[in-house]
């Protein structure tokens, strides 16, 4: 047996509880992982609480990240007492996934853990941070250096927003910091932001062409948000768009585009090559600082992490939230 959150919809409702699952509960794959520490990302809230069609299939646990040791193994890189880390592949989605105990895995979603972070600082980071990463090396591709200009980030006390802040200004970056939240000002220049707008400046319909300010973007809200900053983006410069936390229409005009050159790059973790994320886990280990990370992470018990996936849905939660997947599962019956 083995602790696990489980949605299940049917004539009782749309449903996730904590419950104690047989191992034949789990899903097909040639590696079994003892997770150590998962994670809530926007994605696990709209899963958890159903708000988003997110689950595909029913049973199924949630959580998108995990990591852990490897218990079994047939596929060829991995074996027994491995240390693994898993980000997206549809696991938490059509997949069973990773608020549990124990997952079962196809061996080539798995990257292994960087020897620089323990289980739990991989899961501070997660999915929200690996793609904070894959959009800041989206800017550095672009050829943004820090002497261009601010960087903005949008939705800056979130996963993505947060982790954004930290990689950019320990590369040398200058960030503003674009948030709902200006009473967590002092904690968004801890990490590293050098100023904070408030959201609304970007959330409300603006022109076609604004005033040339940024030099990249780092967005994770889109709507209103990610057109105003397209059209606010010094010419030549790029935004990385990877998130809908305002909305995922993108009511624009072309002009930023054909006039000033502002490349709109889109960032996907979900579904990308395995390359690509030792590139994005190597560059973590190298530039991310710890101590900023421990600062910006909670942590909460398995049980927990129904009701904190919601807060996380109604923008309550600051910063990144670990899960312990053996803490608070004594009161559940097998
Ligand atoms: P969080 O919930 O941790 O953070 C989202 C932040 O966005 C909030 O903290 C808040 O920041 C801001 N925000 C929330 N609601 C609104 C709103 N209505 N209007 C404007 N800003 C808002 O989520 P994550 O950081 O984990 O994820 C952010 C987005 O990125 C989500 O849409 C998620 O699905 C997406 N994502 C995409 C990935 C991909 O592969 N493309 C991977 C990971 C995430 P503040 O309070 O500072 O304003």
């Amino acid at each position: 047996m083995y602790r696990a959150l489980q949605i299940n919809k049917d004539e009782a409702g749309y449903r996730t509880e904590l419950k104690a699952l047989d191992e034949s509960a789990l899903p097909e794959g040639d590696v079994t992982v003892e997770v150590a520490w998962s994670t809530l990302n926007y994605k696990d809230g709209l899963a958890i609480t159903g708000k988003g069609p997110v689950v595909r299939k029913f049973p199924l646990t949630p959580g998108i990240d995990m990591a852990g040791t490897v218990l079994e193994s047939s596929h060829p890189c991995w074996k027994p007492g491995d240390k693994v880390v898993l980000n997206g592949w549809g696991v938490g989605e059509t997949h069973s996934g990773c608020l549990a105990q124990k997952v079962r895995l196809n061996g080539h979603w798995l990257v292994p853990l960087p020897p620089t972070f323990t289980e739990r600082q991989a899961m501070a980071i997660g999915t929200a941070g690996y793609t904070a990463m894959l959009c800041v090396l989206a800017l550095e591709k672009h050829g943004i250096k820090p002497t261009d200009g601010e960087i903005l980030v949008t939705g800056a006390n979130g996963g993505v927003g947060s982790v954004a802040i930290m990689l950019l200004a320990k590369l040398g970056y200058t960030v503003i910091a674009s948030t709902g939240r200006p009473e967590e000002a002092a904690h968004l220049k801890a990490l590293g932001a050098s100023d904070i707008i408030d959201r609304k400046e970007l959330s409300e319909p603006g022109k076609p062409l604004g005033k040339e300010r940024w030099a990249g973007v780092i967005d994770s809200v889109g709507s209103t948000t990610l057109a105003n900053a397209c059209a606010t983006t010094k010419y030549a410069g790029a935004v990385a768009a990877c998130g809908l936390a305002g909305g995922a229409d993108f009511p624009a005009t072309v002009m930023p585009f054909i006039l000033r050159g502002v490349t709109l790059y889109g960032i996907d973790s979900v579904m990308a090559p395995s390359a690509k994320r030792m590139e994005a886990w190597t560059r973590l280990a190298r530039d991310l600082d710890v101590a900023k990370l421990e600062a910006n992470t909670a942590e909460i018990g398995l049980a927990e992490a129904i009701d904190v996936g919601a807060k996380l849905l109604e923008g309550r939660v600051r910063g990144r939230v670990v899960v312990d997947v053996n803490r608070c599962v004594a009161d559940v019956g097998t």
